[in-house]
């Protein structure tokens, strides 16, 4: 399992991500309360390579948590975990094509 984090309300989630490309399944924070019909849906992806995820239903952003890694070395003080601001352009385009 990986946790994962709502950009926008910091919820963490925990999904389970079987590949290491794009990962299309149902959507931790939507699908629980769709219409029986649609709850199987797999309207949310996530990105493992990028660390992004994105659904297409509540359009809400997730980011990694587990597997977050700086991208630049920091020297005086220990990476932490901060949502929004350590995106790359890489995953902010790839947020861009959905
Ligand atoms: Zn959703």
């Amino acid at each position: 399992m990986v946790k994962i984090v709502d950009l926008e309300t910091k919820t963490e989630y925990e999904v389970d991500l079987k590949s290491n490309g794009e990962n299309k399944q149902i959507c931790p924070k939507c699908s629980e309360s769709r219409k029986e019909k649609n709850k199987k849906l797999k309207c949310f992806s996530f990105n493992k390579q990028l660390n992004v995820g994105y659904c297409n239903h509540c359009t809400t952003r997730f980011a990694g948590k587990n597997d977050f890694k700086p991208t630049e070395k920091v020297v005086y003080k220990k990476p932490i975990w901060k949502t929004n601001t350590n995106l790359s352009d890489k995953a902010l385009r790839w947020f861009e094509q959905r």
